[in-house]
C-alpha cells in the first residue's frame, strides 16, 4: 500500500509524504528480512510489533498533520484497535492498556487537528479523493484482518479436532471418536435398516514380545496391526485403536457371511505374514471377538458381545476369530 502510495504522492507534487512512505517501506523491509530471521530463532516478536504500531501510528499522525484530518489517514490507526485481541500471548491488562493508548491517540488526532489547516496547499477535491481512497482501503484492511484471523482460528481448530480423534502412534480413530461415532449412528433412525457389526482384535500374548524385543519393537507390532487391520476391514468401517494393543472396528453394513469371511481373512493375513524389523522376524497372531447388532442394541451391549467373543477366542487357544451368536 505504501509503494503504491508512492507515485500517487508524487503526482500530487506531495514530495514530503512520498518520502515518507519510502521510508515506512524501508522500516517494514527491515522489519521482515532484518528482524524476522531473529524472530525465528527467538520467537520474540515483540520488536517487530513496536516498530509496526510505531510505523502505523507516526505516519498517520504525521499526514494527518500535513493535510488535515479529511485527508483519512487518521483511519488506519483504527485499524490497530482490533489488534490488540489477535493473540493470547499477553495479559488481559496488557492488551487493554495497548487498546486505551490507541483510543487516546485517536481521540487526540480527532479534537486537535478539527479545525487544523493544512500544511499543503492541496485542492480540496484532492483531500477528498484521498479520504475516500484511505476509507475504502481502512475498512478493506479491517476486515481482510478479520478474516485473516478467522482463518487462522478454523484452521488451528481443525488440527486441534484431528488430534482429539486419531491416535498418535497408529493415525487410526481413538476410543472417544468411535464411542461418539458408533453411538451417533445407533441414535440415527435413517440407520437402522442397516446391520453393523463390531470387531473386538487383541493381539496375543503381546507382552512377551514388549519383554523380549522391546518397547520400540512393541511400537512397531502395534503400527503394523493397525496397517494390517485397515488394509483387510477396508475403508468402509471405522477403525480405532481402543488402548494399548487392542482394536476395535465399526462397520456399519454387513451380512453374517461376509462378516465370517472378513474375520477369518483378518486373522489369516496375520498368522500368514510374520513382521519384520531390523533383520528381526517374529510370528504376531491376533484374536477377534465379533458380534453382528442384534435390533435395538446399545453400542456398550454389542461392545461386550464382542469382547465376550474375543474372550472365548483367547481361552480356546487364541489365534482365531470368534463371533458372538
Ligand atoms: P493376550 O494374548 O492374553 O492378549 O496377552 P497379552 O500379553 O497381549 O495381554 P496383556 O494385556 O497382558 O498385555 C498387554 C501389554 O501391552 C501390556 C502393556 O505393557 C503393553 N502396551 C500397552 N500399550 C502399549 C504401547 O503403546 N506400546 C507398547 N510397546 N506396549 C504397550
Ligand atoms: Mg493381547
Ligand atoms: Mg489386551
Amino acid at each position: 500500500m505504501h509503494l503504491l502510495f508512492i507515485p500517487l504522492f508524487a503526482y500530487l507534487k506531495l514530495y514530503v509524504l512520498a518520502a515518507t512512505n519510502i521510508l515506512s517501506v524501508s522500516v517494514y523491509l527491515y522489519a521482515i528480512f532484518g528482524l524476522g530471521d531473529k524472530t525465528l530463532i527467538t520467537h520474540d516478536d515483540r520488536a517487530i510489533g513496536w516498530l509496526v504500531y510505531g510505523e502505523i501510528i507516526l505516519h498517520a499522525v504525521f499526514a494527518t498533520y500535513y493535510l488535515g484530518l479529511e485527508s483519512g489517514f487518521h483511519y488506519y490507526i483504527y485499524v490497530l484497535a482490533i489488534l490488540p485481541f489477535f493473540t493470547q500471548r499477553y495479559a488481559l491488562k496488557t492488551q487493554l492498556f495497548r487498546l486505551m493508548g490507541i483510543v487516546a491517540v485517536s481521540l487526540f488526532l480527532n479534537i486537535h487537528f478539527r479545525e487544523h489547516q493544512p500544511l499543503h496547499g492541496v485542492t480540496r477535491q484532492y483531500i477528498f479523493v484521498l479520504g475516500n481512497i484511505n476509507l475504502v482501503l481502512f475498512l478493506l484492511i479491517s476486515s481482510g484482518l478479520v478474516l485473516l484471523y478467522s482463518q487462522h482460528e478454523q484452521k488451528h481448530y481443525n488440527q486441534l479436532r484431528n488430534r482429539s480423534m486419531l491416535d498418535p502412534l497408529t493415525g487410526l480413530y481413538n476410543r472417544l471418536f468411535m464411542v461418539e461415532y458408533s453411538e451417533a449412528f445407533f441414535a440415527n433412525k435413517t440407520t437402522d435398516a442397516r446391520s453393523p457389526a463390531l470387531l473386538v482384535i487383541d493381539i496375543d500374548h503381546f507382552k512377551s514380545i514388549n519383554d523380549r524385543y522391546g518397547h520400540t519393537y512393541g511400537d512397531h507390532v502395534i503400527q503394523h496391526t493397525a496397517t494390517t487391520i485397515r488394509r483387510i476391514v477396508g475403508s468402509h468401517a471405522y477403525t480405532s485403536r481402543w488402548g494399548g494393543e487392542e482394536f476395535v472396528s465399526f462397520i456399519p453394513d454387513i451380512s453374517p457371511d461376509v462378516l465370517e469371511t472378513l474375520c477369518r481373512t483378518l486373522v489369516n493375513a496375520f498368522s500368514d505374514t510374520p513382521v519384520t524389523l531390523e533383520g528381526i522376524r517374529i510370528d504376531v497372531t491376533v484374536t477377534c471377538g465379533a458380534a453382528l447388532r442384534e435390533p435395538k442394541e446399545s453400542f456398550s451391549e454389542l461392545f461386550i458381545r464382542a469382547d465376550t467373543a474375543l474372550y472365548k477366542g483367547k481361552v480356546s487357544g487364541r489365534n482365531r476369530c470368534v463371533i458372538s451368536t
